[in-house]
C-alpha cells in the first residue's frame, strides 16, 4: 500500500484513499504540477541573478479565506506529471541556469517528490533545494525529506489558534507549525552563504502580516525569536492583497496599512531580530532587503 492510499502525509491525516479519489489537499495520487519556472520574487539570496528554479504543485492542505493563489492550491489548474518528468523538469531549470530547485506546497505530493529527487541527483542535480511551505507539515513526513532539502522556507502564519481556525480552519497551526519548523531546522541547521552571498543551506521563515492582526504578528516574531534566535532569517511580508469581501472578515477587506506594517517590524527590531528581510511597495521583486539588519531601522 503506498502513503497515498490512505494518506497521512499532513497534519490533516483526513486518511483518504487518493487512488481512488481527493483528500483535504484537493489532489489525488497522481502528481500535478502548475507551473515550473525561474522566479524572481523570492528574497534575493535566492533568487540571485538567474531566479530560483520554482516547481509550483497543485494543491493546498490549508485553506487560508484570504488565499492569494487561489487557482493554484484549489482550482482546476496544473498539469499531471510522473515523478520522471519532475526530474526532468528540475534538470531543465538547473539547465537555464536557476539558482536552486524550490518545491512550492509539495507536502501532500512527499513520496513523489523524493523519487524525483533520487532521480535528479543521480542523473546530475547539483542545486540546493528549497523546500517552500505554507508550515502546516507533519514531523513524520518532513523527517522522510531528511537529506534532500538544503533550505527550508516554511510560513508561520499564526500564534492564536482561534485566529488559525477562523482564517485557515486548523486551530493547531501555532503548535503543528511550530513543530514543524524545530524539525526543518533540525535538517539544516544555522544559515550557509556562498562568496556570493546566495544561501546553500539554512531557514527562512516567512509572515505575511494580516491587515487587522498585528499583535498576532508580533506573538509570531516573538515566538520564532524566543526558539531560534539569530539562527533563522525572518521575512516580515506586507504583500497581503484583499481578493474580495469577507463579510465575516471586514479587516481583511482591505490592504496592510503603512503603520500596521511598520509597528511589527518595529516590534521585531526592538525584541532584536537581526537577520531578516523587509518588504517595501506592492512587488516583493524590488523590494526585499538582503542580509537587512533590523536593529538598524
Ligand atoms: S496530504 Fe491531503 S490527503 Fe493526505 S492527509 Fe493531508 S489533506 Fe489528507
Amino acid at each position: 500500500m503506498t502513503a497515498y492510499a490512505r494518506c497521512t502525509l499532513c497534519p490533516r491525516v483526513c486518511g483518504a484513499d487518493r487512488t481512488k479519489g481527493r483528500g483535504v489537499c484537493g489532489e489525488t495520487d497522481v502528481l500535478r504540477v502548475s507551473r515550473a519556472s525561474l522566479h524572481l520574487w523570492e528574497e534575493p539570496c535566492l533568487t540571485g541573478t538567474n531566479g530560483s528554479g520554482t516547481v509550483f504543485f497543485t494543491g493546498c492542505n490549508l485553506g487560508c479565506v484570504y488565499c492569494q493563489n487561489e487557482g493554484i492550491s484549489h482550482g482546476s489548474h496544473g498539469k499531471e506529471i510522473t515523478p520522471d518528468r519532475l526530474a526532468e523538469i528540475f534538470l531543465e531549470l538547473q539547465a537555464q541556469g536557476a539558482e536552486n530547485i524550490n518545491l512550492v506546497t509539495a507536502v501532500h505530493f512527499t513520496p513523489h517528490v523524493i523519487r524525483a529527487l533520487d532521480k535528479a541527483k543521480s542523473d546530475g542535480l547539483t542545486l540546493p533545494v528549497v523546500y517552500n511551505s505554507g508550515g502546516y507539515e507533519s514531523v513524520e513526513t518532513l523527517r522522510m525529506l531528511r537529506g534532500y532539502i538544503d533550505i527550508y522556507l516554511p510560513d508561520c502564519k499564526y500564534h492564536d489558534p482561534a485566529l488559525a481556525a477562523a482564517l485557515s480552519r486548523a486551530a493547531d497551526y501555532p503548535a503543528v507549525a511550530m513543530a514543524a519548523l524545530k524539525e526543518m531546522f533540525s535538517q539544516v541547521g544555522a544559515p550557509v552563504f556562498d562568496e556570493r552571498g546566495m544561501m546553500r543551506r539554512g531557514m527562512i521563515v516567512r509572515h505575511l502580516v494580516l491587515p487587522g492582526h498585528v499583535d498576532d504578528s508580533m506573538a509570531v516574531l516573538q515566538a520564532l525569536h524566543d526558539t531560534f534566535g539569530d539562527d533563522v532569517y525572518v521575512s516580515i511580508m506586507n504583500q497581503y492583497t484583499p481578493v474580495r469581501k469577507f463579510p465575516n472578515h471586514k479587516e481583511l477587506s482591505r490592504k496592510l496599512t503603512r503603520y500596521e506594517y511598520k509597528k511589527v517590524t518595529d516590534f521585531a527590531a526592538s525584541i532584536g531580530i537581526v537577520n531578516g528581510f523587509l518588504q517595501y511597495g506592492e512587488a516583493a521583486a524590488e523590494s526585499f532587503i538582503p542580509d537587512f539588519d533590523l536593529r538598524g531601522v
